[in-house]
C-alpha cells in the first residue's frame, strides 16, 4: 500500500513539474510610442498610422494583454492634436492599455524633479482625453530610461509628485536592451541588408534566452525560491514588428502566462522597498536585491558585435 501510494506520488510529481512551470507569468510592455523611428516618419500621418496598424495587427492574435507607454512629444506639434488620438485609438481598439512615459522622454539627471513632473504633465494631455472618451482613467506611468532619481531628495520628490497625480508606477524586472538591437536593425533596414537583419533578429531572440536564464533564478532569490510575476520592457519598433512573435513563442515555451500589468503587480514582490539611489536605469530586481543588502548580479550584455555596431552609429 505504501509502495502504491509512493508510486502514485511519484507519478503526480511527474505531472506536477510541468504544471509548476506553467505558473510563470509575465506582463509585456512596449515603450516609446508612437514608434522608435526617424522624426520625419513620425510627422507623416500616413506613415505613422501604417506603422502603428501593422504593429498592432502583429500583436493582436498573440493576445499579449500588453500595456504601452506614450511620449506625446514624439509626434510633431502640427500633427499632434489630430494624429495622436487616431494612433492611440488603434492600440485601445486592440484591447491594449495606455500609460504615460512623459512628453519628451526627459532625462531627470539633467533637470529638476519639478521640471521632470511638468514634462510628465505635458505628456498626459491627449492620452488622458482619449482614455476619458472611453470611460477610462490614465494611471500607468513608466520612467524614461528607468531613471527614478539620482539623489534621495529627487527620488522622493518624483515619487511624491507621481502619487499626488494618481499614477501607478510600472516597474520593470526583465530588460534585454532591445532598443540597442533595434537601432542597429534600423540601420540594416535603411541599407536594405536582409541578411544582416536576420542575423540581428536571431541574435536578439538568442539574447532574450540568455537574459531569462539570468533573471529567472535571480528573481527567485528575492522570494525564497518562487519566481515572481515578471514585467518585460520592450519598445515599439521595427525589430519587434519582425521578431516579437519569436520572443512571445520563447516565453510560451518556458511556461509563461501572459498577464496584464495590473495582474502582475499584484505579486507581493512589487510591494518590496526600493532604496536604490543612483544615476542608473536598472531592473527592479537589482533595486530590491540591493535594498536587501545583497550584491547585484548584472544581466549579460548584448553580444559584442551588437554593442560595437551600436557605438558606431
Ligand atoms: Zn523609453
Amino acid at each position: 500500500m505504501i509502495r502504491a501510494l509512493f508510486s502514485t506520488f511519484a507519478v503526480l510529481a511527474l505531472f506536477a513539474a510541468p504544471a509548476m512551470a506553467q505558473q510563470r507569468a509575465v506582463a509585456v510592455t512596449f515603450d516609446d510610442l508612437p514608434y522608435q523611428a526617424a522624426d520625419a516618419i513620425l510627422c507623416d500621418p500616413e506613415a505613422s498610422m501604417a506603422l502603428t496598424t501593422r504593429f498592432v495587427d502583429m500583436l493582436r492574435p498573440l493576445d499579449t494583454r500588453a500595456a504601452v507607454f506614450v511620449n506625446e512629444g514624439k509626434v510633431c506639434e502640427a500633427q499632434r492634436a489630430d494624429l495622436l488620438p487616431r494612433i492611440l485609438n488603434v492600440w485601445l481598439d486592440a484591447g491594449l492599455e495606455l500609460g504615460n512615459h512623459t512628453f519628451s522622454h526627459i532625462n531627470v539627471h539633467r533637470t529638476t524633479a519639478e521640471a521632470w513632473l511638468a514634462d510628465a504633465d505635458q505628456g498626459a494631455v491627449i492620452t488622458r482625453q482619449v482614455l476619458k472618451a472611453r470611460g477610462q482613467r490614465l494611471h500607468w506611468f513608466r520612467h524614461p530610461y528607468l531613471f527614478t532619481g539620482d539623489t534621495p531628495e529627487k527620488k522622493a520628490a518624483m515619487a511624491a509628485g507621481l502619487a499626488e497625480r494618481g499614477y501607478d508606477v510600472a516597474p520593470v524586472t526583465i530588460d534585454n536592451n532591445d532598443w540597442m538591437f533595434a537601432a542597429v536593425y534600423r540601420q540594416a533596414e535603411a541599407a536594405g541588408d536582409e541578411a544582416l537583419k536576420t542575423r540581428i533578429g536571431e541574435a536578439y531572440v538568442a539574447h532574450m534566452t540568455t537574459v531569462l536564464n539570468h533573471f529567472e533564478p535571480y528573481s527567485a532569490e528575492l522570494t525564497g525560491g518562487r519566481e515572481p510575476a515578471q514585467v518585460l520592457l520592450l519598445h515599439a519598433n521595427s525589430l519587434n514588428q519582425d521578431w516579437y512573435p519569436q520572443i512571445h513563442a520563447l516565453y510560451l515555451a518556458r511556461g509563461y502566462r501572459f498577464v496584464s500589468l495590473g495582474e502582475a503587480l499584484q505579486d507581493p514582490i512589487y510591494a518590496h522597498a526600493d532604496d536604490y539611489v543612483r544615476a542608473a536605469g536598472i531592473s527592479w530586481l537589482h533595486r530590491w536585491t540591493s535594498t536587501d543588502g545583497r550584491p547585484i548580479r548584472w544581466e549579460p550584455e548584448p553580444p559584442k558585435w551588437i554593442t560595437d555596431a551600436y557605438a558606431a552609429l
